[in-house]
């Protein structure tokens, strides 16, 4: 048996507990649910991966839960006796077998990654071709909260010098009151902050064209998917009449539709995350048609743990087209890190790590303590 074949596939879920509530349009959290995923191989190394989503299923219609089954059951046994370094076999095999669960996918193709890595005793970014840069900035996500809730933490967090964006997250309430909520909060930090908004994919056309241009003119710097993934055309339409920036989350998951978000011409910005699209290497894929496109990337989250953040971190220094900076703000959410040396994050921006794999190590003890019982 070759070094590098894996004899052994593990999965372990966590409840790690968050610093604060996190509020999106519909759904809430005061703990992630993470699945973290162990290969071993023959050589004795382990590479780790991440299966998480952000608040439960209704981003995407995967849960860490149905993750853990399809893995174990399905995945397990094709990795079984087979090199980590036969990705796209590996990947295809697997596709063979279980459609769509993209998020599952990304937690084994990243252990295979990390793993194979390991073996070569090289940073994830070598596989993936290379460094663009060493370090990106980090935006702050602000929950749906009443105005002076997210005021407070917004203006906290920029005393504190640790953030320079902010992101609001919309659609929890009517779109009018919910509008009116971001323009107070955009009028309080006004020439402090580059406020940027998330709608979560809520509105409908007919809302998004009727409230849009009041943000625009509020000086909100981006809009992130206001309407439902699969409505491309209204996404072009909208792109093309707003002076704001307008970002693709729910409609960009595959290489796939990054090519026809670029031939509508659909959203200035992709959001790219390796949780969404399947791992690293159709992300890397998706960041390649952005590139052609002459589309900046954002190194978008699903408030992965520092594993996942490491993952999503070694992608968006890979690639040259993630301009438009990042949200992974993960494990600063978390209230403890699953890591032996946290991420490190300074002045704004979160900084590569040195060593192999993935460049981080888990904390056994954190993994421990946060496992569900
Ligand atoms: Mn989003």
């Amino acid at each position: 048996m070759s070094d590098l074949a894996i004899d052994r596939v593990e999965t372990v879920l966590l409840d790690v507990p968050l610093r604060r509530a996190h509020r999106f349009a519909r759904a809430s959290m005061d703990a992630q649910p993470v699945l973290l995923v162990r290969l071993s191989t023959a050589g004795g190394v382990t590479g780790v991966g991440e299966g998480v989503v952000p608040g439960g299923p209704w981003w995407g219609g995967e849960s860490v839960e149905t993750m853990q089954v399809l893995i174990e059951r399905y995945m397990a046994p094709i990795l079984l006796g087979r090199a980590v370094d036969d990705i796209e076999a590996i990947g295809r095999d697997i596709q063979d077998v279980v459609a769509n669960n993209l998020y599952a996918k990304t937690a084994v193709e990243v252990a295979l990654h990390d793993a194979w890595a390991r073996s070569l005793g090289v940073p994830v970014h070598t596989l993936l071709g290379g460094l663009a840069r060493r370090s990106i900035p980090v935006t702050w996500a602000l929950g749906t909260e009443p105005a002076p809730v997210v005021i407070e933490e917004a203006l906290g967090k920029l005393e504190a010098g640790a953030h320079h964006t902010f992101k609001l997250k919309m659609g929890a309430q009517d779109p009018d009151a919910d509008v009116e909520r971001v323009l107070t909060i955009a009028e309080k930090l006004a020439g402090a902050a580059g406020l940027r908004v998330d709608v979560n994919a809520r509105w409908d056309r007919l809302t998004a064209l009727t409230q849009l241009p009041r943000l625009a003119e509020a000086g909100i710097e981006l809009v992130e998917q206001p309407v439902p993934g699969p409505e491309t055309e209204t996404l072009a339409e909208l792109t093309r009449g707003l002076r704001t920036a307008v970002m693709a989350d729910e409609s960009l998951r595959t290489p796939t539709d990054a090519l026809r978000l670029a031939k509508l011409g659909a959203a200035d910005i992709y959001s790219l995350k390796t949780t969404k699209s399947g791992g690293l290497r159709a992300s890397k894929a998706i960041a390649e048609i952005a590139a052609a496109a002459d589309v900046p990337c954002h190194a978008g989250t699903s408030i992965e743990t520092g594993i996942g953040t490491a993952a999503s971190l070694q992608l968006a220094c890979a690639a040259p087209a993630v301009t438009w900076g990042s949200e992974l703000f993960g494990p600063l959410l978390m209230r403890e890190d699953i890591l032996t040396t946290p991420l490190r994050y300074a002045n704004g921006e979160l900084h590569l790590p040195e060593g192999p794999g993935l460049g981080v190590e888990l904390d056994p003890a954190a993994v421990r303590a946060f496992t569900r019982s």
